[in-house]
């Protein structure tokens, strides 16, 4: 006789429930949201203490209420996908006639290749000895689990696929060195580099200037390494570099409402003046680290672990990419390219803020901003387009990633961020053009950039 299952284990416990993310696709997922939340529509229909918090304590209710509708993650940032499939030159490498990059071919396939074995078990001194030391040490203190001292507060969770073998407990649930290792004289192993969410839980408490620290690394090697900025012979005017410094932004929405929202460093260019190099663009891309992701699910279909994000991390990008947009229009004319990290991964997020988003946020009354989004001749919602997740400590995830990097600066030189004036002061205006870069710009480009990046959401 079967035994009797008591009722209660038949129903979910609340925290097992499978939270379904924001997802909003277009005006009638918005209006769905809208209702299972209050009726919530628009800007001022948030509590003042909502309205004024900074962008960090950003939460679903503002999804909502700034109208985020966001595309399926492709495994290729849409907006770069196609220039990329044409002219990126780790992809192809000599086979087309003209390529806007040059890349060194041999760096570029060291940071491509293997990962360093036993990376979490090497001194750092061992480390550094290796090409690209400094990102390998990097990748290493963002892989370590965090030792608290204090036991598990959550149940394990029954682990969705085999344990490898060697495998010896979850604070030790290093990728790189659980693995069994065949002995090889390399220094560098194939690839171990899945992450579950047992593992991801022994990485939850990583402070997020470690991941912040590991993006920036990277960036400086893809873009001072592997990328060759400046024929040789020419003195260098202008250099897109990692920027380490965080940058704060207040900008005033609804007409009286301040908001800040800080970043964590990103992508910035940098240009040569009289007294020393100046930072001349300082967001050609911002930088968000976070602590954890939600939760790491098993996708059956991919076969492969996928992080999802928080509903309120989302919330916090959204933020920092709409006040940093709001705040600086002269030099973010065409939307905002966020990279999003966690731990040791990353992904590549564009914002597109529609035709009369702006006037959205400067409507100063609940009933012009309802007036707003009910008039079928206003546009009015921020598009945010993401690829997948890479994690840097597999080769694949480090390649895509440099794929990314190296799109967004032939993006960035299609659309003339290049040419943007000397400073990056709000209010600055246009500024004028600089002297012409010793960074080749290629004016063909221009064409093909925006595709996939239309904002057309009418089906
Ligand atoms: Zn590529």
């Amino acid at each position: 006789m079967l035994p009797r299952i008591p009722y209660d284990d038949l129903i979910p416990l609340p925290d097992m429930a499978q939270h379904q993310a924001y997802s909003a696709q277009d005006y009638d997922d918005l209006g769905a949201a809208s209702k299972l939340h209050g009726d919530l529509q628009v800007l001022l229909q948030l509590t003042p203490r909502e309205l004024a918090s900074s962008a960090s304590r950003w939460t679903l209710r503002h999804l909502i209420a700034y109208r985020l509708l966001v595309r399926p993650e492709a495994a290729f940032l849409p907006v770069l996908r196609t220039d990329h499939d044409q002219r990126c030159p780790v992809c192809s490498p000599g086979g087309h006639q003209y390529y806007p990059q040059t890349i060194d071919r041999a760096r570029t396939d060291t940071l491509t290749g293997t990962t360093p074995r036993n990376l979490c078990l090497k001194t750092e001194h061992e480390l550094m000895q290796l090409p690209h030391g400094v990102l390998w040490v990097a990748l290493a203190r963002a892989a370590r689990p965090e030792l608290t001292g204090q036991p598990r507060a959550y149940p394990r969770r029954e682990r969705k696929q085999a344990q490898r073998e060697g495998y010896v407990n979850s604070a030790d649930a290093i990728p790189e060195s659980s693995s069994p290792i065949e002995e090889s004289s390399s220094e560098f192993d194939a690839d171990t580099s899945h992450v579950d969410d047992d593992e991801h839980d022994v990485r939850r408490n990583k402070p997020e200037e470690v991941t912040a620290n590991l993006v920036s690394s990277f960036l400086q090697q893809a873009l001072s390494v592997c990328l060759l900025q400046h024929p040789d012979g020419l003195t260098a005017q202008v250099e897109v570099r990692p920027r380490v410094e965080r940058r704060m932004t207040i900008a005033v929405v609804t007409g009286h409402v301040s908001i800040t929202a800080e970043d964590d460093g990103g992508i910035c260019l940098m240009r040569r003046t009289d007294l020393g190099w100046q930072m001349s663009h300082p967001y050609w891309a911002l930088l968000e680290a976070k602590r954890a992701f939600d939760r790491v699910d098993f996708d059956g279909n991919k076969g492969a672990y996928v992080p999802t994000v928080s509903d309120s991390n989302l919330a916090q990008y959204l933020g920092e990419a709409i006040i940093t947009w709001k705040g600086n229009q002269s030099l973010l004319p065409h939307g905002v390219f966020l990279i999003a990290a966690t731990n040791t991964f990353m992904r590549f997020t564009k914002f597109s803020f529609s035709r009369d988003y702006l006037r959205y946020l400067d409507a100063t009354t609940v009933g012009a901003q309802l007036e707003m989004i009910s008039d079928p001749g206003k546009e009015v919602f921020v598009s945010m387009q993401s690829s997948t997740w890479f994690n840097l400590q597999s080769s694949d995830g480090r390649r895509a990633a440099l794929c990314h990097i190296l799109a967004l600066l032939r993006w960035h030189d299609a659309e003339g961020s290049m040419h943007h004036g000397g400073d990056a002061d709000p209010d600055d205006g246009d500024g004028e053009d600089g002297p012409s870069s010793s960074y080749e710009v290629n004016d063909d480009t221009e064409s093909e950039m925006d595709d996939g990046d239309d904002m057309d959401i009418g089906e």
